[in-house]
């Protein structure tokens, strides 16, 4: 039987520009409940070149970095290699000796747009050329809320961070579907923390300070079985789901997801998240989640089947690739990545 992990990616610590180390991150996600967190500081390994990766009580902590390119942009997150690469290297460059030497390489905020304060600027991902990436961030939460960030509401959104998440883009949705018609690319939500002070006018305060943050997007992770108690065996299981595509995304700001499931039953076989199997006659989609919600299953990129409820089952008559999408009062809820079906 599989099980679930529940997680939290993007993580900035005091060794590029976040407030606290990754000791005092990795026991604030403890007390939050997470089964592990990735952390990716800009440009540096330096936590685990301390040997500051391991178990953190019950918490899993792996540390990769933030890549970016000499214009500062194309940010992709590196997983599994012993150095940072040449900085030198164009994102195609990077992505592809990411790839070369193993690691796990993610495209981080693809869709960035920042309009409404130049102070601000955006870091979008413009090297759709590159080869060799092993997934993408579908959701922020760092430049979805930057995005909506506009002068007279500043106060609002810098109290209540959580609150104004509303859901992945359709831009990003697409390509990401788009991509999977080929190949796998994962798809995974991060929250890209800084815990920074943050002023606004006379006052500083934190926006986002990493418990909270730990409870807005979190990526889950489908296991065949329990994480190991030795440490590189569970590094290797936790990228090797993330590779595999075995993950499912959720705002925890709308409920706990980490009891959701779905999988594809035929008379022969039962496919789980991000697996393959051959279509057969009486294939059934099934899903069950939490809470009610309103579910939209995407074939192939579109909208294959609506319902309201907390689970479903759907006939599927044809090849294809099955995602499921959640959404509670319009806002994002759960995002499975996706079941292929030959
Ligand atoms: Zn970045
Ligand atoms: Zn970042």
């Amino acid at each position: 039987m599989s099980e679930v992990l529940t997680g939290c990616i993007h993580i900035h610590t005091t060794y590029s520009d976040g407030t606290k180390t990754v000791e005092e991150i990795s026991k604030i996600a403890g007390e939050v409940g997470l089964d592990f967190i990735l952390i990716t500081d800009h440009l540096t390994l330096k936590g685990y070149k301390k040997g500051e990766e391991g178990f953190y009580g019950k918490t899993l902590t792996l540390i990769g970095y933030e890549e970016q390119d000499a214009a500062n942009k194309n940010h992709y997150l590196i997983f599994g290699l012993e150095d940072v690469l040449d900085p030198e290297l164009t994102a195609k460059e990077y992505v592809a000796e990411t790839d070369r030497l193993g690691g796990l390489g993610i495209i981080a905020h693809p869709d960035e747009v920042r309009v409404h304060l130049p102070k601000y600027p955006s870091y979008p991902w413009t090297e759709w050329n590159a080869r060799g990436f092993h997934g993408i961030e579908l959701w922020n939460h760092m430049s979805e809320w930057m995005e909506g960030l506009k002068k007279y509401n500043q106060i609002k959104m810098a109290l209540r961070p959580r609150k104004y998440l509303k859901k992945p883009t359709d831009r990003i949705l697409s390509i990401w579907d788009a991509l999977n018609e080929n190949q796998k690319i994962a798809g995974i939500g991060s929250i890209d923390v800084h815990g920074f002070p943050y002023k606004l006018g006379p006052f500083s305060i934190t926006i986002f300070p990493y418990k909270v943050q730990f409870k807005s997007i979190r990526s889950h992770l489908v296991m065949p079985g329990p994480l190991s108690e030795d440490f590189e065996t569970a590094k290797k299981q936790i990228y090797d789901a993330i590779r595999e595509c075995r993950i499912f995304i959720s705002n925890y700001r709308w409920g706990d997801a980490r009891d959701f499931r779905m999988w594809v039953e035929t008379p022969r076989t039962r496919v789980e998240i991000g697996g393959e199997g051959d279509y057969e006659d009486e294939a059934v989609l099934k899903i069950i989640l939490p809470e009610a919600a309103d579910v939209n299953v995407v074939r192939n990129g579109k909208s294959y089947s609506k319902f309201r409820g907390d689970s479903g089952e759907i006939p599927l008559f044809s090849p294809g690739i099955y995602r499921v999408e959640a959404t509670k009062q319009g806002k994002g809820w759960v995002y499975s990545n996706h079941i292929r079906l030959k």
